[in-house]
């Protein structure tokens, strides 16, 4: 059942195109309000940006809905903040859930430190292995997380086995799709109950605002408003506008990051000096075949395996000139980072390896420049 009438640019244009009255203005205006009058005796909801329920905020969430296909979305003050709101959403004191082992590190946080704080608990199971999945269920599970494709191996997750034990023990699927974009891949289509997503990165890639969101069945979105209203997670109206403002260029600008990924990952698979590059667009991709099935692209994210270790990536890094090193991704600049000082800083050199990422691994969000550019950049760096 799709509840999108248009095709994806279009929606993430428009959302719902409507005619326009004479003389309206084309583009969205930011209404930065933090309250408005209300009628008098009304026991209807007011309107106040900490509820998200103001102009600039209902209508991206609309939007966002439509391109995930769900019933209801609601924006959140960071991608975290829709992570936590979802899962305090979906799960209560004494109750389980299970999650994927390859996660974003901050959401690896809050399940190791608050869920278990709340009186929840976590236990994680090897995407590689599906029977684990239905070996962790207990009497008290209540959910499932997953992150597809994962960060930075860019493994894609093979949802359906998933999706069959959620159903058959009525369990909720949680996925954050963050590094796909609704344009790449949505869950929602593939058995999820709920997508979560980073909103910083694809949805509003111009690295100027941090958002979150959630997506999923009225039902679902309208726990988590009532727990954005009483943790104050809203999103600001002036973010909300500029996510939109992404947004409309989303399916675009993620057909470049498209483009540019599979353009810079095929050349770096030739050079000696990568010895190992980690893109699912690539035959030699873990998950290729997979790939190809679920993802409408293989996106921006390339992960490089430097043969000298940390000595060569430090001096590639220092040599890079386009390419800034920073971290976070998604943006229409490209960025580098090293997942040992960032997003797997806590796992320690044994824990990294362990998972597959080695000392003198890259992380490269390509951006939209010309491709070409960036590989020379590369070239450049790790040349001699
Ligand atoms: C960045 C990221 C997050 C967190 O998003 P913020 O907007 O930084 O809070 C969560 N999941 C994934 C996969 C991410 O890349």
């Amino acid at each position: 059942m799709s509840l999108r009438r248009y095709g994806l640019s279009t929606t993430a244009i428009h959302g719902t195109p409507r005619r326009r009255p004479d003389w309206t203005p084309i583009a969205p205006s930011v209404v930065q309000s933090s309250t408005y009058t209300n009628p008098v005796g009304s026991e209807e909801e007011v309107l106040y940006t900490r509820y998200g329920n103001t102009p600039n905020q209902v209508a991206l969430a609309a939007k966002y809905a439509q391109l995930e296909g769900a019933e209801e979305a609601l924006f959140c003050a960071s991608g975290m903040g829709a992570t936590a709101l979802a899962h305090v959403a979906v799960l209560r004191p004494g109750e389980h859930l299970i999650s994927s082992s390859w996660i974003y590190g901050g959401t690896r946080r809050f399940f190791d430190e608050e869920l278990t704080r709340l009186g929840m608990q976590v236990t994680y199971a090897d995407p590689e292995h599906p029977r684990q999945w239905r070996k962790a269920v207990r009497k008290t599970t209540r959910a499932i997380f997953v992150e597809t494709p994962t960060n930075p191996l860019m493994r894609v997750v093979d949802l359906g086995p998933i999706a069959h034990v959620a159903r058959e023990f009525g369990l909720a699927l949680l996925v954050d799709a963050t590094f796909a974009s609704p344009i790449n891949f949505r869950p929602l289509e593939h058995g999820a109950d709920v997508v979560i997503t980073s909103a910083t990165k694809y949805l509003n890639g111009h690295s100027d605002g941090v958002a979150g969101a959630v997506a999923g069945s009225a039902s679902f979105v309208e726990e988590v408003r009532r727990l954005l209203q009483v943790w104050g997670q809203a999103i600001d109206p002036h973010t909300a506008w500029l996510i939109d403002r992404g947004m409309r260029t989303l399916a675009v600008r993620v057909e470049r990051h498209n483009a540019n990924g599979l353009a810079v990952a095929r050349w770096a698979e030739t050079q000696p000096v990568f010895s190992r590059v980690h893109y699912p667009g690539l035959p030699s991709h873990p998950d290729h075949v997979h790939a190809r099935a679920v993802l409408a692209g293989f996106g921006g994210m390339v992960g490089l395996e430097l043969a000298g270790g940390i000595p060569a990536a430090e001096r590639a890094l220092k040599r890079l000139k386009l390419i800034a090193h920073a971290p976070s991704l998604a943006g229409v600049e490209s960025l580098v980072s090293e997942p040992r000082l960032t997003s797997h800083k806590e796992l320690g050199p044994d824990g990294r390896a362990a998972i597959g990422i080695p000392d003198g691994f890259l992380r490269l969000s390509c951006g939209l420049e010309d491709a070409e550019d960036i590989i020379e950049d590369l070239r450049q760096a790790v040349g001699r």
